[in-house]
């Protein structure tokens, strides 16, 4: 009788465009490529994309991963299509990855011999039915948080029940009309419109990956698994906080001494005492938020380490500090203070001894690395899933979130008194540092082997193995 083997499975990685998907798929390519996990691993990178960060991020993504394949496409422009003129760049971005993918993915899946396909999100609508008239199992990975997924998953239902209220996700809660992303009010727009159909499409998918751990928002993943929040909903992987990948090509940058010489900076402070800030790698905060922000940390009296951003695309962002912060701030809190608009490699601040806070966006990205790291975060959302994600730190006890702070798009100025203030009671809170530092263990109990997410990928694995 023949003997059968199981072979590593080949599998696909599909990402979107942004910082906050190719981190992710970038992290997942890891684990999965690991001695653990043994996969053979394809990483899709669509071009060009829209960020230099994204760029750079890619080359020292596959310099640190030889064993990963790097599978380029160039994208058809999608300049001259009306409908798309002023939208997000990154979501002009994803629709021309959705309009291309029918006709670049099947070669290219065949090219790879593939067991499985793992998809983004924002192209899981154009993805599974393309895989299926290949007989390919086809994952999604969700890049933000599992209660982020369960309003996601349950949003088509919200809206043909005709909602217009708050939504109450079945077995998960109440995600109140002001936390949707902001696009989701405008049926017309591009996002909504590929939110719904990537949440309609759902439920045909094999299984479903978040950076997520069970213990952090158990609610959710058991009532997506349970199909609580949509019957039949296919298996939930929790496979996080997915680690980040060490950059041989970044610590190489800072030796040279690159503009931002942060390292070297935070090396020089006391323990605990910096207030790391970073709206993420998507929006610029408006130039009035942006000045109070900077009297903010001023007044604070606290040590700070701010990433600023000047535009939404880093290549079209040519204003200088001392113009975005105003005159004599940068004199002012010299030494006190590192101000830059350069990339940092944010997994190594925040496992920097000297930070105490992360004053943060609360991009999932941004906060399973806080999670990580047991750094509490300041938790100021503006924008897309980012109050559904603050939820959820605060309700794990890993971070503060004052809700009355401003939304893009909604009015007023949070002023820079009481950003010092809070600045300045979050930096001096004990029980909050505790209670960031016991969401740290479980993160990394379930990261290690046999824990939750470890056991989850494995699962993973083990389903997308053939037998030969
Ligand atoms: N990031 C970084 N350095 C920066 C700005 C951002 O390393 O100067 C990383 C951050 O660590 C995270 C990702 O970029 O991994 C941003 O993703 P997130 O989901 O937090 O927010 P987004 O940028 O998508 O709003
Ligand atoms: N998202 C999505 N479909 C899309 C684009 C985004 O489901 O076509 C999700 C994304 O994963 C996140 C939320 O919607 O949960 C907001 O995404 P966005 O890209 O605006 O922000 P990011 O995650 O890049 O910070």
């Amino acid at each position: 009788m023949a003997s059968s083997t199981v072979r590593a499975p080949r599998i696909v990685l599909l990402p979107s465009a942004g910082m906050g998907h190719l981190a992710p798929f970038g992290r997942l390519a890891a684990a999965l490529s690991s001695s653990d996990h043994a996969c053979d691993v394809s990483l899709v990178t669509f071009l060009p994309t829209v960020s230099s960060a994204e760029s750079a991020h890619l080359d020292s993504l596959f310099a640190a991963l030889p064993a990963v394949r790097r599978i380029d496409v160039r994208l058809p422009p999608l300049d001259d299509a009306p409908d798309l003129s002023g939208a997000d760049p990154f979501y002009v971005h994803y629709e021309a990855t959705r309009r291309a993918t029918p006709l670049l993915l099947p070669p290219l899946l065949a090219a790879a011999r593939a067991d499985a396909l793992v998809a983004d999100i924002s192209l899981a609508s154009v993805a599974i039915p393309l895989a299926r008239e290949i007989n390919l199992p086809c994952y999604v990975f969700f890049t933000a948080s599992a209660t982020m997924f369960s309003f996601y998953a349950y949003f088509p239902t919200y809206r043909d029940a005709a909602g217009d209220g708050d939504a109450d996700v079945p077995g998960v809660g109440r995600v109140p009309r002001s936390s949707f992303p902001q696009a989701l009010h405008d049926r017309a727009n591009l996002f909504t419109q590929q939110f719904l159909a990537n949440g309609r499409s759902l439920p045909r998918a094999d299984g479903l990956l978040v950076n997520t751990f069970n213990a952090l928002e158990p609610e959710a993943v058991a009532a997506l698994w349970s199909g609580t929040v949509v019957p039949g909903f296919p298996p939930v992987f929790t496979v996080g906080p997915l680690n980040p990948v060490t950059f041989l090509a970044s610590r190489e940058q800072s030796a040279r001494g690159a503009p931002a010489d942060y390292t070297a900076w935070l090396d020089a402070q006391p323990e605990r005492s910096v207030v790391y800030v970073s709206f993420g790698s998507r929006k610029a905060l408006a130039p009035e938020q942006l000045g109070e922000l900077a009297g903010g940390l001023e007044a604070s009296g606290c040590r700070f380490l701010w990433v600023v951003k000047g535009a939404v695309v880093d290549r079209d962002d040519g204003a200088d500090l001392g113009e975005l912060l105003g005159e004599g701030f940068l004199e002012r809190v010299q030494g006190r203070g590192m101000v830059t608009k350069a990339w940092v490699e944010q997994g190594d601040v925040l496992k920097h001894p000297a930070v105490g806070v992360f004053l943060s966006h609360c991009g999932w990205n941004s906060l399973t690395e806080a999670v990580a790291s047991g750094v509490p975060v300041l938790a100021w959302p503006r924008f897309a899933d980012q109050r559904v994600n603050a939820g959820v730190v605060a309700r794990a006890g890993a971070g503060a979130w004052v809700e009355a702070w401003s939304w893009e798009g909604e009015e007023g100025v949070v002023k820079a008194e009481e950003i010092a203030e809070t600045v300045r009671s979050v930096m001096a809170d004990e029980t909050l540092r505790t209670k960031a530092a016991t969401v740290r263990d479980a993160a990394a109990r379930a990261m290690a082997g046999g824990g939750t997410s470890y056991r989850s990928l494995a699962e993973l694995v083990r389903r997308c193995a053939t037998v030969t």
